[in-house]
């Protein structure tokens, strides 16, 4: 059962990693996603302004990003 004693706060709480998917109602809510499945996400997009910042991004999977990328 010992991993690598490195979990994230996600894991700990058991709840995804993607914001987005901790308000699902399906699997995904506890779903931890890869560094490699997930994109960062502009808060403020860049053609309001919004910069390339830890302050103004999250980490979304990368299902969840493109349903945003559309709006
Ligand atoms: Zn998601």
């Amino acid at each position: 059962m010992a991993k690598n004693g490195n979990l994230s706060a996600a894991e700990k709480k058991g709840v995804s990693n993607c914001p987005t998917c901790t308000h699902g109602i399906n699997s995904n809510r506890a779903k931890i996603w890869p560094l490699k499945d997930m994109e960062s996400d502009h808060e403020t997009p860049w053609s309001k302004g919004g910069a390339t910042t830890a302050a103004n991004c999250e980490m979304l999977c990368k299902s969840h990003n493109s349903d945003k990328g559309n709006v």
